[in-house]
């Protein structure tokens, strides 16, 4: 295989375009190094740990715009605890899930694997489009993804018309890049190694009243093991504490992440960055002879993971091989898919030029392949 090299002109000044974990802002970086002998190796239970995780609460609260009784929770383990929590103090007897996708059937197999559960109601759809789930008779929590970043796939977040029954949603790599109505959710759950650019291993969740009372319940009847138990959860999170010792360095990525997007005019701000980030990538693949969007229904193609389709003449394993080797990383498309295919992560830290720049570099080495 024959390497070509991209003249630096036409790089992108960052070429870190991955999924998760995501390109980290060299200001992101600069906090973490301005707190290096102040708020880093200091006690979690001490005020300056818990005023850090205490401005995250409040200001994830401003940022999604939450509703008065909604609480802002967190703790170790990333989203892939939050599900097996769930499992435990939110689920009650029988869940339904919508999956399309790689991350919408994890939660499935969490909850089907629970022996005190029922088994889970499962509505599937083809990879590249979305599956929400409808009322279902028995079923006591609905779960997908708004963002189902195997495939780049943008699903709509309405709460389920179903008395009694939550609305808990998958914000993974949707969170801080997505608009939302956080009232039609009773959970909404992220981690921080997406849109936020920090580290992962700790989630985050805004979790409405009718959540909270969930929890409550199921943890006065239902076993958990302490790291995992959500009722934990609920006491530690309102004392701006974690069960065990969280990740400093993560929080000051995160905190550094959600300043800078507040900063910038919030949420709206960052939904009209990553769409017109991805939106560049869309219509040049629309236009370009060899490359087309793999998520064919405009509506449902994601703003902040992007996935294109080229054609079998333009090896993608090649290319993104080539790519890598200038620099520009993690384009690679979601191993389990099997396609001929880049995936190119367009969350708020990506600068739009730099999505211009990745366009061109793909032009030149396509036209030497
Ligand atoms: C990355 C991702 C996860 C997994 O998150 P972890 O913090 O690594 O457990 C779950 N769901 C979605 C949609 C994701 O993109």
């Amino acid at each position: 295989m024959a390497f070509v090299t991209i003249p630096t002109e036409l790089l992108p000044t960052d070429g870190r375009f991955g999924s998760g974990p995501a390109r980290v802002r060299p200001e992101q970086s600069a906090a973490l190094a301005a707190v290096g002998t102040t708020v880093l190796g200091t006690s979690h239970r001490q005020a300056p740990v818990k005023d850090l995780v205490a401005r995250i609460q409040a200001g994830l609260a401003d940022l999604f715009d939450a509703p008065e009784g909604y609480r802002v929770l967190l703790s170790n383990g990333g989203s892939t605890f939050f599900w097996d929590s769930a499992t435990f103090h939110l689920i009650r007897q029988r869940s339904a899930h919508g999956q399309a996708g790689e991350f919408g059937s994890k939660f499935t197999g969490a909850a089907r694997r629970a022996p005190w559960l029922s088994e889970p109601h499962v509505v599937e759809a083809e990879p590249g489009s979305a599956a929400v789930p409808t009322p279902v008779d028995g079923v006591d929590l609905y779960a997908w993804a708004q963002n189902e970043t195997s495939t780049g796939v943008k699903a709509p977040v309405r709460r389920v018309e179903a008395p009694g029954a939550l609305t808990v949603i998958d914000a993974t790599s949707a969170a801080g890049g997505i608009e939302i109505d956080i009232t039609q959710t009773d959970v909404y759950y992220f981690a921080g190694q997406k849109n936020f650019s920090a580290d992962g291993g700790i989630w985050f969740a805004l979790a409405s009243p009718a959540a909270v009372e969930r929890i409550e319940e199921l943890a006065s009847e239902r076993w958990a093991p302490q790291s995992l138990d959500l009722a934990q959860v609920l006491v530690n999170s309102k004392a701006h504490q974690t069960l065990n010792t969280p990740a400093i360095s993560t929080l000051v990525l995160f905190e550094e992440q959600l300043q800078w997007i507040l900063g910038q005019g919030g949420l709206g701000w960052a939904t009209t960055r990553t769409r017109t980030s991805s939106d560049l990538l869309y219509r040049w693949a629309e236009s370009a002879e060899y490359a087309s969007p793999f998520v064919a229904d405009p509506e449902l193609r994601s703003p902040v993971v992007v996935t294109l389709e080229f054609d079998a003449n333009v090896p993608a394993a090649q290319l993104t091989s080539i790519l890598r080797g200038n620099g520009i990383v993690d384009v690679e498309p979601y191993r389990k898919l099997g396609r001929n295919q880049l995936r190119v992560a367009t969350f708020p830290s990506v600068d739009p030029a730099d999505v211009e720049a990745l366009i061109s570099s793909i032009e030149y080495v396509v036209e030497r392949l």
